[in-house]
């Protein structure tokens, strides 16, 4: 049993399509493939809620991304997942952005996220966008 951690009152911070069991058949099933959005990975705890440990994006295909990660994620005991599609890079970003900022801490991965390619997007965090330092992208 992982230890518990935060835990979010909101069940999936943001991204209301879920918590779902994390499973092939689930991700196939209920994320529509050339779809960009946001997702997390985590687990569910003994007294309710869901625990995210793995929060990304997709700028091109989600069902492909979250599949890409499931035998590792699997193997770490999380079990749950939920999503939400983006109507823009820009929406994406900036929800991985709070997302992340929330839930820093707790997170397997603690790099903050990359912005889509090709665009200059200041990330939303009020504190974290006096220092995101905009340019890292080499632009042709
Ligand atoms: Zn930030």
């Amino acid at each position: 049993m992982p230890p518990i951690e935060n835990l979010t009152k909101n069940p999936s911070l943001g991204l209301p399509n879920g918590p779902h069991d994390f499973n092939k058949e689930n991700v196939e099933n209920l994320v529509e493939k050339k779809r960009f959005g946001n997702y997390a990975v985590g687990y569910s705890s003994p007294i309710g809620g869901f625990i995210p440990k793995i929060i990304g994006r997709s700028d091109k295909d989600l069902q492909d991304k979250i599949l890409n990660g499931i035998d590792v994620a699997r193997k770490k005991g999380y079990d749950k997942f939920c999503f939400k599609y983006a109507d823009s890079l820009k929406e994406g970003f900036e929800r991985e952005c709070l997302n992340y900022h929330t839930y820093q801490r707790q997170l397997d991965d603690k790099m903050h996220p990359s912005q889509p390619e090709g665009h200059d997007i200041k990330c939303p965090d009020v504190i974290c966008a006096k220092f995101f330092k905009s340019g890292k992208i080499n632009r042709p």
